[in-house]
């Protein structure tokens, strides 16, 4: 059971005319990696019958069982079901199930039903179908030599849902798996990966059953535990346990689990403490805001977000004095103390948050070159403000920036220490 292989077969002409980045291949690799399982091969073909049956028949080779996505649309260049068929020798079906239930799909979202739909119920014989919670195209199952072969929809949405919510239960049964897999993934922001690394080697880590994977994906870095084997009593102990020793450690850098967010966390520890925000961005153009916004229901705390860029701005809609800005430079702690007091007071708001900085590739000086920035937080209690210097370029420092002052506001609001 574990030493299966899996093969992935992505189909589409925007593919393999790099029109299209394939995303989908690394999500089911990962996946299916997770499960214990092993990627035997990636291949990307067009929609076109014989590279198709070419890449089914590779992999089949090579492979235990094989995940397909792509092409099973209602038009014309879809081909997946019918190329799948006629690779395996295989008719195809209608599915009156299927054909009902998109039927009335169409009825109920008040689309007129045109007879290519009626393709998305085609199944090759003896396939068995794979629902697809998130759209229309159905997937379908079949069995090659006691080798299943699934098929689901290139959407990426749907490919996902349907792998997560119907290949892997699917294989997990077909391959007798008992196995139970459970994982607790880790957000970690500003600790360099040698650092994470070095508390990761340690002894009382290594529980049989249990992997560390290590995902860095800028600014932040992602840990994966996973725990697995038959005992579900012992594979979420083991799980708890790790999680527990790694928390442990780095207490002062995690700032949320699985599906959280910075801007998530933030925004919870606004709402539950009742408090408001106002901010002002002059590096980071609107990134802050435009994170925070993406939270449901942060009209609760957000007052205001002010994209200030020009030294004007920062004199007209912040009431920063013009003398201060000629003296100390737009870029300088006074300024960056001013706007989060001046923004904070004219949003009446609990807190006032802004940035300012120097993103590059010019405008930089000996005494604060390029990636430069100043991050100010003001609050009852007073003000803060910390000086921080990037690399990278303009788009990178944007980003690392609007995290740091994220992360300053999550840090201040959890009653932790700000860090410099
Ligand atoms: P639909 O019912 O939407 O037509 P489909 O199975 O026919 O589903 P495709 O037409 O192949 O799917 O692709 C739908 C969309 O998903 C396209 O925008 C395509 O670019 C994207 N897509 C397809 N395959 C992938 C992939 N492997 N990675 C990322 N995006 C993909
Ligand atoms: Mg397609």
């Amino acid at each position: 059971m574990n030493g299966m292989n899996i093969g992935i077969l992505v189909i589409g002409n925007e593919l393999t005319s790099g029109m299209t980045q394939d995303t989908n291949s690394s999500f089911a690799a990962r996946e299916l990696t997770a499960q214990g399982w092993r990627v035997s091969a990636v291949m990307a073909v067009g929609d076109d019958i014989s590279a198709i049956k070419g890449g089914l028949d590779y992999l089949l080779g090579i492979s235990d069982a094989l995940v397909v996505t792509g092409g099973l649309g209602p038009t014309a260049d879809d081909i997946t079901t019918a190329s799948v068929a006629g690779a395996f020798g295989l008719g195809l079906y209608t599915d009156d199930t299927v054909l009902r239930r998109l039927k009335e799909r169409f009825v109920g979202f008040n689309i007129p039903w045109t007879e290519n739909n009626a393709k998305q119920a085609l199944f090759p014989g003896g396939a068995v179908v794979i629902d697809n919670p998130a759209g229309t195209a159905c997937g379908f199952c079949l069995e090659r030599g006691g080798r299943p072969v699934t098929v689901i929809p290139g959407v990426p949405a749907e490919a996902r849902r349907m792998l997560l919510e119907g290949v892997i239960p699917l294989f997990r049964e077909r391959l007798g798996s008992r196995e139970q897999v459970l994982r607790r993934t880790i957000k970690i922001f500003r600790l360099t990966e040698s650092q994470i690394d070095q508390e990761l080697t340690r002894e009382d880590l290594a529980i049989p059953g249990v992997t560390i994977g290590f995902y860095p994906r800028f600014p932040q870095i992602r840990l994966v535990i996973t725990s697995r084997g038959e005992d579900a009593a012992r594979v979420e102990e083991n799980l708890k346990i790790v999680e527990q020793r790694i928390t442990d450690r780095l207490v002062d850098y995690i700032f949320g689990y699985d599906d959280d967010t910075m801007e998530g966390v933030v925004a919870s520890l606004l709402t539950d403490r009742g408090l408001t925000l106002a901010v002002a961005e002059s590096c980071t153009g609107g990134l802050i805001t435009d994170r925070l916004t993406d939270v449901p229901g942060s009209s609760a705390f957000l007052e205001r977000g002010v994209v200030v860029y020009s030294n004007a701005s920062k004199v007209d809609l912040l009431g920063v004095p013009a003398s201060v800005i000629e003296e100390h430079g737009a870029v300088s702690e006074e300024t960056a103390v001013l706007m989060a007091e001046g923004v904070r007071r004219l949003g009446g708001t609990d807190m006032g948050l802004a940035t300012t900085g120097i993103a590059g590739p010019a405008g930089g000086t000996e005494a604060k070159p390029v990636g430069t920035v100043f991050v100010a937080l003001s609050s009852g209690g007073g003000t803060v403000c910390r000086r921080y210097q990037f690399r990278w370029d303009r788009r990178r420092i944007k980003e690392m920036s609007a995290q740091i002052a994220l992360d300053m506001l999550r840090r201040a609001l959890s009653g932790g220490d700000m860090l410099t």
